[in-house]
């Protein structure tokens, strides 16, 4: 049987092997029995269901044993960029927090790590960042500076003695609540060059404030953080990193794990959808009989179709080691524009429960938004794609 059904019109599915369907039918499993009972509740609170993590990590969710042959202790094999999008897919087409939640550690923290640590410190932090036992996460953007923080990156790391000193503040930093370090860009007095750190949460100077009053992805905690003369000792610096250039090499590999949440996200509203019309009656006929609404869903299929045969090609093209920050702009773009109109739709032919907790729908409708926003705007990935078309940069004017 297949996992994605109808979701995945032109089965991409044939492209996993079976032990890769193996473990995401587990995976699947756990988010339908554990996860989804939780989610409604979480998300109007505004809260994590911090005992979904510990189950989730113990699926050995970054890289399976099973899969990898990576025993404990082994350096591990790194999955199948496929599988990898796959199981992105699945977190976001039951909750895209949860998707959030584990791309935090697997693409944004794993990715620094990945690129921005030196061979060394790789072989002594990398075990510990695929296992999760040690948590991290990304502190690139400022309450000042988010579209633009290639040139406007105000935090500054100053060189004392054997370590720096870090001053400055970041917003939206997703996770840092429950990190155990948090990977801070800073631009070197010295030298103006932007430069990575892992700080400790805990360390003094740091101060963690929760952003309240969201009104998409509730349950993903976001922090403002502040950095008051924060001590960094020089093993702790990312030695790979010596401007933004490298840090636009991370964003450039991350982008299409968000291609892969805006697809997964819009094929749980589509699910959730498909499954109300069939169910609820007017007029003395399902919902899902009247031509209006099968055009909806025809249009709904459409733009999760399309998204995911975009991701698919493009993590296939990414695992050749391909990767030009065009390509995986146009993924995040389309993606997520196509997931936009996706979840009004899905909230359309639901009618007025489309707007309560009580169908997935609402859900998704209102967590898409923070996905559109994130990592790369519409109108930034808009602009680094027009760049790439016309040799002309449009950023500024
Ligand atoms: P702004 O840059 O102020 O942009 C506002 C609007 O102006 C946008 O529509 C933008 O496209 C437009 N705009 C800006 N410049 C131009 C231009 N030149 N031409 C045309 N239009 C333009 N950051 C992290 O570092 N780590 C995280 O973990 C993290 N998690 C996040 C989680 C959530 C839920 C959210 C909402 C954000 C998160 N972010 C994180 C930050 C995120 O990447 C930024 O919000 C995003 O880059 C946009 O920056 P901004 O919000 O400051 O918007």
């Amino acid at each position: 049987e297949r996992l994605y059904g109808v979701c995945d019109y032109y089965d991409a599915e044939s492209l996993l092997t079976d032990g890769e369907r193996r473990v995401l039918g587990r995976l699947r499993s756990f988010l339908d029995e554990k996860a989804h009972p939780l989610l409604a509740d979480h998300w109007e609170r505004g809260e994590f269901p911090t005992e979904l993590g510990q189950p989730l990590i113990d699926l050995d969710l970054m890289e399976p044993a099973e899969l990898t042959g990576g025993a404990s202790g082994a350096e591990p094999v790194p999955a199948r960029g496929i599988y990898q999008g796959f199981r992105i897919f699945e977190l976001a087409r039951t909750d895209a927090s949860l998707a959030t939640w584990y791309t935090a550690q697997a693409g944004l923290f794993r990715t620094a790590i990945r690129v921005g640590a030196s061979e060394a410190q790789q072989r002594e932090w990398m075990p510990r960042v695929i296992d999760f036992s040690l948590k991290g996460v990304f502190s690139l953007t400022e309450p000042e500076s988010g579209s633009d923080i290639a040139g406007g990156l105000s935090t500054t790391a100053r060189r004392e003695g054997d370590g720096w000193i870090l001053d400055g503040a970041k917003r939206w930093i997703g996770g840092a609540s429950t990190a155990d370090v948090l990977a801070v860009f800073a631009r070197d007095v010295a030298d103006g060059q932007v430069k990575a750190f892992l700080v400790e949460r805990e360390a003094p100077g740091v101060t963690l404030e929760k952003i309240h009053g969201k009104t998409s992805l509730r349950m993903m905690q976001n922090a403002h953080i502040t950095l008051t003369g924060v001590r960094v000792p020089e093993a702790m610096r990312l030695h790979n990193v010596n401007s933004f250039r490298d840090v636009a090499a991370m964003l450039r590999a991350m982008r299409s794990d968000v291609a892969w949440i805006a697809t997964g996200l819009q094929a749980g509203a589509f699910e959730a959808a498909l499954g109300y019309v069939n169910e609820r009656k007017q007029f003395g006929r399902s919902l899902g009989s009247f031509q209006l609404v099968q055009e909806k869903l025809a249009r709904m299929l459409g733009n999760v179709t399309a998204s995911l045969s975009l991701v698919v090609r493009l993590t296939e093209q990414q695992a050749k080691g391909i990767y030009r920050d065009q390509e995986s702009a146009l993924a995040k773009m389309q993606t997520s524009l196509l997931m936009r109109e996706t979840v009004a739709l899905a909230r359309e032919v639901v009618g007025g429960n489309g707007i309560t907790l009580d169908t997935d729908v609402a859900r998704f409708h209102a967590d898409a938004e923070a996905v559109y926003s994130y990592e790369g705007t519409h109108e930034i990935n808009a602009l680094i794609i027009g760049r790439a078309l016309t040799g002309e940069s449009a950023f500024t004017r």
